[in-house]
């Protein structure tokens, strides 16, 4: 069994397509996907999801691309705590959140808003005792000290790409941090990032797909779903040392323990 930890399917084209995605992560073995909200309306729409469907779960928050528009943070973040004090069942995590400076027109002051996002979420997810989903491109420095400072304790890195190196500051913050591999890990020039998934302690790996984008191999190019994270799988048992079914039930064991989904 397989949860895809990040997917947006409330995204256009596949928005209209919810039965069939359901059936076919039911034919691949993925028994839930979390929907990530990328700013209230999207949060909007992971939790309409998840009221809908058993096998949908979802988190609340401003990705930080979706919020460079936003003039009062202070009302942005309340819409956020609106829907986690009315709809507390079906959320399973806060973002995803993060930093994001791969724009060159992310100058100084986009960067300090980025980061009071960050600590506004950070603090949510504490309050509520919910994990933090982070988002981070060009930002990794600021990112450790991020979640150092305020403090993060359970999150979980979505789309892990960074090296072994970067792996160790986090595993030396805390011991709830995931990192989450998306169809990248199946890319025939990503060895480096195999390395590291192979290195990794296997109780803090996850797999997601962020449908519709970064399909895995074979389906490059094509739009992504969440039955698709059964290849970013395969891989993941390719290179583990542990045997196949034990990397499956171990992720799948990760996966429930990180969100708490057997509440
Ligand atoms: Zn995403």
């Amino acid at each position: 069994m397989i949860v895809d930890t990040h997917a947006h399917t409330y995204f256009p084209g596949l928005g209209e397509r919810q039965e069939e995605i359901l059936a076919n992560m039911r034919d691949a073995g993925v028994s839930a996907a979390i929907q990530i909200g990328t700013s209230v309306e999207t949060s909007r729409q992971s939790l309409d999801l998840a009221k809908r469907y058993g096998n949908f779960f979802a988190t609340v928050g401003w990705h930080p691309c979706d919020c460079q528009h936003v003039q009062d943070i202070e009302a942005a973040m309340r819409a956020i705590k609106i829907l986690l004090q009315t709809e507390p069942e079906k959320i399973v995590g806060i973002g995803e959140t993060g930093l994001d400076y791969h724009y060159d027109t992310t100058g100084r002051h986009e960067k300090i808003r980025q980061r009071e996002f960050f600590a506004r979420h950070a603090d949510l997810a504490g309050r509520y005792d919910l994990p933090l989903v982070i988002h981070t491109r060009d930002a990794w420095d600021d990112m450790i000290t991020c979640i150092r400072d305020f403090p993060v304790r359970r999150a979980i890195m979505h789309s892990y790409s960074d090296d072994w190196e970067a792996a160790q500051q986090l595993l030396a913050i805390s011991d709830e941090i995931y990192f989450s591999f998306s169809g990248m890990l199946t890319y025939r020039k990503n060895d480096t990032l195999r390395n590291v998934a192979s290195r990794l302690p296997i109780d803090r790996i996850l797999v997601e797909t962020d449908a519709p984008f970064l399909s895995p191999e074979p389906f490059r190019g094509r739009q992504n779903e969440p039955a698709f994270v059964r290849h970013t799988l395969s891989v993941l048992q390719h290179i583990r040392p542990e045997p196949p079914e034990a990397v499956e039930q171990a992720v799948y064991d990760n996966s429930i323990r990180c969100f708490r989904l057997a509440k």
